[in-house]
């Protein structure tokens, strides 16, 4: 299981409860379909990152809880498949034979770094906004929209934005004295590192609540493209 820190804990409880609140079990289900297949290709990619702190839960599910709470289960939906998408994208693409290349420019990156994209996780993403959106429009409250196709573009639409945000806007660092680059704000290399390109406040938190934020709009307009 993906490990959680107490405030973690906390914050996945509540985005269960609001979300169960605004859908009932339809909605747990497809929480704990995206928490649980999450988990487990973590552990598959034998990846053990630092524990997740109520931040990076609220990055993850924070979109869904609102959602949840308005009652739109099109926006809720729609954020769940992006992150599903994501972390997906993220842990089978550990498993590529080749290095990531940044969306932007293609240039290689090391693996793990914000923005880069493989062919093979592209696809896992791929594969896991379409079981979101599978089991969400099986699940579907009153059998509204979005269907199927709406939700797994919706889902990877906000795989891409995650990945364009994250080879764009996302703050990158880099040590004054050599060429090592950081992710984090706060490290210390040779030096305490320095802003290199992006915005200071966008950390990988940021862009994931933005990500989730494009999968809930695509959800909730294609929801209206859709007859009733
Ligand atoms: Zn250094």
């Amino acid at each position: 299981m993906r490990w959680l820190t107490p405030g973690g804990l906390v914050a996945a409880c509540a985005v269960g409860v609001g979300v169960t609140w605004g859908f009932g079990w339809p909605g747990l289900t497809l929480l704990a379909a995206f928490f649980l297949t999450g988990s487990i290709l973590t552990q598959m990619a034998e990846r053990r990152g630092p524990n997740r702190s109520a931040r990076q839960v609220l990055a993850n599910g924070g979109v869904a809880l609102v959602a949840a709470l308005l009652g739109s289960w099109p926006a809720a939906a729609g954020a769940i498949a992006a992150a599903a998408a994501d972390t997906w994208a993220t842990e089978i693409g550990a498993f590529s034979p080749f290095p990531p290349r940044l969306i932007t420019s293609g240039r290689r990156v090391t693996r793990g770094a914000s923005g880069g994209i493989t062919v093979l996780g592209t696809l896992g993403g791929v594969a896991g906004a379409a079981l979101m959106a599978g089991l969400a429009a099986a699940l579907s409250p009153r059998g509204t929209a979005p269907g199927f196709a709406s939700l797994t573009g919706a889902g990877v639409a906000g795989m891409l934005a995650d990945s364009v945000l994250g080879a764009t806007l996302q703050g990158k660092y880099e040590c004054p004295a050599c060429d090592a680059r950081f992710e984090r704000g706060r490290t210390v290399c040779h030096e305490p590192v320095r802003l290199a390109s992006g915005w200071r406040w966008l950390d990988n938190d940021g862009v994931n609540l933005a990500a989730t934020l494009v999968g809930a709009a695509v959800a909730v307009l294609g929801s209206h493209g859709s007859p009733p």
